[in-house]
């Protein structure tokens, strides 16, 4: 038999729509507003969940429906996604379904083939469950992930067990709930009465539903320790870093070093095109480092004649800078000065100032210390100063 060339794409390859709920007032996980509009990792919950659907490559359109109070919040949540596919939120009703509906009518401008409908509160819903719920829709016109109950199931009445229940028919539903458009659309025109959801109503004007597998990762954020479960798993994702720098200047003419921005009297100075400032420049390479990002050559050379003389707080504060562009925060940063003179210790509290004063950290998470090398090597016949520094930055 001769191969059929395809001239038009396999349906489970068409572009869909999705249509995310998000009208809910979700005060049982806590927080003051509505649970979708909370921060979840450096991000509102909203974004992540929108993102999830944006990042699907045959996703045609989306839209969001919210409470008409939320409008602020909503800006607030997608503020820095720009996405065309991203339509104007929808005003939703007082239930879900009304909600849905909303969404479903303010769709219908754009006439989509298939439509995919989800919770707000589900942020992890992986592509291969929006691929399955695509490939039941081509099959059958409407499906939806669940699944199955492993625990066992027991009927109890007056706190006593009675019987066991039968779970090998049973399943757990999640979302997206996925419908050919016009199908879901005339459902929920012609739906008499509250159904819980799509898929009743899909089922409620005569059609089958079909059921895919699911995925763990992709459960509803209900309550407050859900928010807890959220942060867990996306801290297995967590891009954890850690740079160090080290630098050495030698001792000149001079009444003075400046140490982590201390100014420290001393009878040698530091040699160096900037202050000198030894420690500053390797906390400044640590970060660097982390970042992949080369060191303070690259960014201030010392060829150039504008950083002679220049307080190291600016090389610091540029590194601080580029961590926040790149989205890192810096966690911690540990230092170890390396010199027989000057003492350090008198002044590690207001290095520990100086450093919390620049980079915005709590000084619990700035560790200045020093040793000496045992008068051994430059640094133990001081001829100069070396410093070594550590820095963990953590992905927001
Ligand atoms: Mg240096």
């Amino acid at each position: 038999m001769a191969a059929t060339l395809r001239h038009r794409l396999p349906e489970d390859q068409m572009p869909f729509a999705a249509l995310i709920v998000a009208a809910g007032r979700g005060h049982r996980a806590g927080g003051g507003i509505p649970k979708q509009f909370r921060d979840l990792g450096g991000k509102p919950l909203l974004q992540r969940t929108v993102r999830a659907f944006l990042d699907h490559p045959q996703l045609a359109q989306l839209a969001v429906v919210i409470h008409p109070d939320d409008t602020a919040l909503y800006a607030a949540a997608l503020q820095g996604v720009a996405d065309a596919r991203l339509l104007p939120a929808v005003q939703g009703g007082a239930e879900r379904q009304d909600s849905v509906r909303a969404g479903l009518e303010a769709l219908a401008g754009t006439d989509p083939e298939i439509v995919l409908i989800h919770d707000a509160a589900r942020p992890f819903t992986p592509p291969e469950v929006i691929d399955r719920v695509l490939a039941g829709v081509a099959e059958t016109g409407a499906a939806f992930p669940a699944l199955p109950i492993v625990d066992a199931l027991w009927r109890v009445e007056d706190g006593l067990v009675r019987h066991a229940e039968d779970r090998s028919a049973l399943w757990r539903a999640q979302t997206p709930q996925g419908f050919r458009f016009g199908l879901i659309l005339a459902a929920h025109r012609s739906a008499a009465g509250a159904a819980p959801d799509d898929v009743a109503i899909a089922r409620a004007a005569g059609h089958d539903v079909r059921v895919v597998m699911g995925d763990g990762n992709n459960f509803k954020i209900t309550l407050a320790e859900d928010f807890d479960r959220a942060r867990r798993l996306m801290g297995d994702r967590m891009d954890i870093r850690t740079g160090n720098g080290f630098d050495v200047h030698a001792f000149g003419e001079g009444d003075h070093v400046v140490l982590c921005g201390v100014r420290i009297p001393h009878p040698r100075g530091l040699k160096g095109h900037s202050d000198a400032d030894v420690a500053m420049h390797a906390l400044t390479d640590a970060i660097f480092g982390a970042l992949a990002e080369g060191d303070i050559g690259r960014w201030f050379p010392p060829s150039d004649m504008q950083w002679k003389g220049a307080q190291s707080e600016i090389f610091l504060a540029k590194a601080m800078e580029r961590a926040a562009d790149r989205g890192f925060r810096v966690n911690h940063l540990d230092c170890t000065i390396i010199c027989e003179t000057p003492k350090i210790g008198p002044h590690a509290a207001d290095m520990t100032d100086q450093i919390a004063r620049i980079t915005g950290l709590s000084p619990d998470r700035i560790s200045i210390k020093a040793t000496t090398s045992e008068r051994l090597g430059f640094t133990g016949r001081g001829e100069g100063i070396a410093a070594l520094a550590t820095a963990t930055l953590v992905a927001e």
